[in-house]
């Protein structure tokens, strides 16, 4: 019901960017090569997702404002990978009923597309629709039926700041798919598909931050760790156990010379999703202690794949905080392939 949409959209949906974060998501899970995202007015006026991926047919085009309605769940086996999915089933219908949504969507089998309009949670049209493959959702007026809420957004500056932050993330995270992020004046971002990470760095941060960069690499596994292996009740039963090398961590770190003011240009991906977790921050300090000045901050740019059981990511998914199992040493492996980058690049 409305109700419990509404209270649903204040926990998924806090600002125009948490309405882009889910659409990308479902994008991306709908297995899209390419999203363009317009916004206006910080996204307050307008968000437009249009993806190539696998599109919805009728009944699913339907379905998909019911709350719990995800197709992402068939199974028991499936629970495990709630914790990467976000919200299960929720993020549609609270969009839904806090705005004024229009869903145009083809499956690539189907020969007609279907277009729904909704406004604070009210179906007010279904209909055929000629429509390429894929999906477009609009999202307008965010907030216009809960005043409270809509005072709590910022500027249009400020809001469109979060909104380009988050598509970069996403875009450095699939450095293979094709982002595009306009306002009704401006391109800010247009990254076209591209082969590697270092490829997608250049592309967006430009080829003087790229200059200042070093790749860095590393692997470990649990013989070498000198970890205990996983306690045996995770490896019974569907437990694969981790392959040699079950940890590895590559990217990009800058060189002392490029220095930032903020965090803001450290991105830690943890099995593809961006991560601002305390842990990688003082590990990163202290591999840059007496390098750069302790007011200062590398540009990083960190991805750690690992099983997914050495790694829980925080229940609240609009939050991405995450846990490891096995945190020292996690601190310690990324301190130290830091600090060796950092040693090898030594003019
Ligand atoms: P969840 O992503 O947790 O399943 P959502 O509310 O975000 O829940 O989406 C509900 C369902 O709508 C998805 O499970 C998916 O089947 C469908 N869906 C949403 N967006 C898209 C899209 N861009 N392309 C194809 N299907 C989509
Ligand atoms: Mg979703």
């Amino acid at each position: 019901d409305q109700v419990a949409n509404q209270i649903a959209a204040g926990e998924v949906v806090e600002r125009p960017a948490s309405v882009v974060k889910e659409l990308l998501e479902n994008s991306l899970d709908a297995g899209a090569t390419r999203i363009r995202i317009e916004v206006e007015a910080g996204g307050r006026k307008l968000i437009r997702i249009v993806d190539n991926g696998h599109g919805m047919g009728r009944d699913d085009a339907l379905l998909c404002f019911e709350r719990h309605a995800t197709s992402k769940l068939r199974s028991s086996d499936d629970l495990l990978k709630i914790a990467t999915l976000g919200f299960r089933g929720e993020a549609l219908p609270s969009i839904a009923s806090v705005s004024r949504l229009s869903l145009q969507t083809r499956a690539a089998d189907d020969e007609v597309g279907t277009a729904i309009e909704i406004a604070g949670g009210k179906m007010l049209s279904v209909e055929d629709a000629g429509l390429p493959p894929g999906t477009t959702i609009a999202v307008r007026d965010l907030f216009f039926n809960t005043p409270a809420r809509r005072k709590f957004l910022r500027s249009e500056q400020t809001e469109l700041g979060h909104v380009a932050a988050l598509v970069t993330n996403y875009a450095l995270a699939h450095p293979n798919k094709h982002f595009e992020l306009h306002t009704s004046t401006q391109t800010l971002i247009s990254a076209p598909a591209v082969t590697d990470a270092g490829e997608r760095l250049y592309q967006l941060f430009g080829g003087e931050t790229y200059r200042h960069m070093i790749p860095v690499a590393a692997e470990m596994d649990y013989a070498r760790s000198g970890l205990p292996e996983p306690p045996p009740w995770k490896r019974e039963a569907d437990y694969e156990a981790p392959p040699a090398g079950f940890l590895r961590l590559s990217g990009f770190i800058s060189k002392p010379e490029l220095q930032k003011l903020n965090r803001n240009s450290i991105y830690v991906f943890v099995n593809g999703r961006l991560i601002r977790d305390r842990l990688m921050l003082h590990a990163l300090s202290e591999a840059y202690r007496n390098i750069i000045p302790p007011t200062s901050f590398p540009v990083v740019l960190l991805f750690l794949e690992m099983p997914p059981e050495e790694v829980d990511v925080n229940v609240h998914p609009a939050k991405t905080e995450v846990r490891f199992r096995q945190t020292a040493f996690l601190h310690d492996f990324v301190r130290d392939t830091v600090r060796t980058g950092l040693m090898r690049a030594r003019p």
